[in-house]
């Protein structure tokens, strides 16, 4: 049996969740639904980055404790995830015990030389938690958030990412690891080749107020949060144990990080060279998709820049049901590029795929057999064409064409309805006529809302509830009209 582990990033909770971590959610909620569809043994993980030291400015901001700030943002994420029908099997809170002990397993864990103490002066972003260098600057500002770096100069513990180049660009190249799109795969292969310095992965505690993991045997400072989060992807299903053994990091399982494309350095470098320096399993995938953009601009969870129009991804649930959402992002937005989010695009992919399509099918067809009495033999999911080809694209990652190839599915059955007007056959009192096609149709539509339900959780429940009733039932509409 295959085993697949995927995980989302954990966001870190200054804020309220936004439509963009709505997007990774579900694009790795239905990749997790889909592997358990193929009958792989699936491990689905997410949670929250509660040691960010932006959390910790968030919290002072508005006079509230940092415990309670990130536990208040961290059930907004939580009941997003929930709202969205998302199939974690763990949530994981950088604030736990399991997670604390883990970093420092992994921390004690690391290659002997690899980590050592020297003096640092640098440029410190606290909006990108991170040093950056004067070159990577415009108008000596951060490019990403406006704002004038300090100068910063503290004695540090680093990583010694250096001895990791030519191990790194030989386990991406060869896509031992594989950078999902290649365009991040050949940008990942510029950064290694460019040549990798080592990294401070250490912070002055007070200057971090004292939030964060605590350096083993140096409690002055606190882990670089970086560090401290990707070790989540360990502590969840390590649950704080010995590394050595820890279930779902194993050689043979597919180990897969849904990211977003400002983290990959992160996750496509420094993660693995962890883990190598810790002698355990690399991750096998790494995929990365794009921003969400209103009308061209990146939505950011603090400010929503020149688009006041984006509701929170609650409220769109709300209106138009979570299933709508969830096809929506993944049929509408390209997998690995930015594109533009808009409640116009939803509304209009809502009523021709969902309530016009799909709902229109299940509402006609279902009614037209509870009239002839036709009743399904056991469904057999195990071999079609349909399965063949799905199981081709999960294995690139490719939910949108997945989505068109069973959108194709389901308009060529409307069309073959309208076509063969099998409402005629019960005017003239033919219904002996056309119980075959009704059947063939049904049984056709049961394979393709087998293969929805990993998208659309809800709906395909309710509509395959009235397929597999015998006689088959009338199914309420799906998709009402908007
Ligand atoms: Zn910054």
């Amino acid at each position: 049996m295959k085993t697949t582990y995927i995980t989302t990033t954990i966001p870190y909770v200054n804020a309220a969740p936004h439509i963009g971590f709505a997007l990774e959610l579900v694009q790795a909620d239905a990749l997790a639904r889909y592997a358990r569809q193929l009958g792989h043994r699936v491990r689905f993980q997410t949670g929250t980055d509660e040691n960010a030291f932006k959390n910790v400015i968030s919290a002072r901001e508005r006079g509230v404790p940092t415990e309670q700030f990130v536990a208040t943002n961290t059930a907004a994420f939580r009941q997003l995830a929930t709202a969205l029908l998302s199939s974690h099997d763990d949530f994981v809170r950088t604030t736990e015990p399991r997670h604390r002990q883990t970093v420092h397993r992994l921390w004690n864990r690391l290659a002997p030389g690899d980590l050592y103490e020297a003096s640092y002066q640098g440029l410190y972003c606290n909006g990108c938690e991170d040093f950056l260098l004067e070159k990577d600057l415009v108008d000596g500002r951060c490019p990403d958030h406006g704002t004038v770096p300090e100068p910063v100069a503290e004695r540090n513990h680093f990583f010694r990412l250096s001895r990791y180049q030519d191990r790194l660009e030989q386990l991406i190249a060869s896509d031992a690891i594989r950078v999902i799109p290649q365009t991040r795969k050949n940008e990942v292969l510029r950064f290694v080749q460019g040549g990798l310095q080592d990294i401070s992965v250490s912070r002055s505690a007070a200057r971090s107020g004292g939030w964060g993991v605590p350096v083993p045997g140096d409690p002055d400072k606190v882990i670089y949060v970086w560090i401290d989060a990707l070790v989540n992807y360990l502590s969840g299903p390590g649950n704080g144990g010995d590394l050595g053994n820890v279930p779902f990091w194993e050689p043979e399982t597919r180990k897969v990080h849904v990211i977003g494309k400002n983290v990959w350095k992160f996750h496509a470098v420094y993660w693995p060279a962890l883990l190598l320096s810790a002698g355990l399993p690399v991750p096998d995938e790494i995929v990365v998709h794009g921003f969400l953009t209103v009308n061209g601009r990146k939505i950011s969870k603090t400010k929503v820049e020149g688009a006041p129009e984006v509701k929170s991804p609650t409220e769109y649930i709300v209106q138009y049901g979570a299933d709508a959402v969830r096809y929506y992002l993944l049929r509408a937005i390209p997998p690995f590029r930015d594109s533009d989010f808009s409640e116009q695009g939803l509304a209009s992919v809502y009523t021709a795929d969902l309530a016009n399509g799909l709902g229109n099918l299940c509402t006609r067809l279902t009614t037209l057999c509870a009239r002839a009495n036709v009743g399904l033999p056991a469904a057999d999911f195990g071999s079609s064409p349909l399965r063949t080809r799905i199981e081709e694209a999960f294995d690139d990652f490719r939910l949108d064409l997945i989505l068109d190839l069973l959108a194709n599915e389901t308009a060529r059955l409307n069309r073959e309805i309208a076509e063969r007007k099998p409402w005629e056959a019960f005017r003239d009192r033919q219904e002996g006529t056309i119980q075959t096609d009704l059947g063939t149709w049904a049984n056709s539509l049961r394979g393709l809302l087998h293969w929805l339900a990993p998208v659309l959780p809800h709906a395909t429940e309710c509509a395959l509830a009235c397929l597999d009733s015998k006689p088959i039932q009338k199914c309420p509409p799906l998709f009402p009209r908007l």
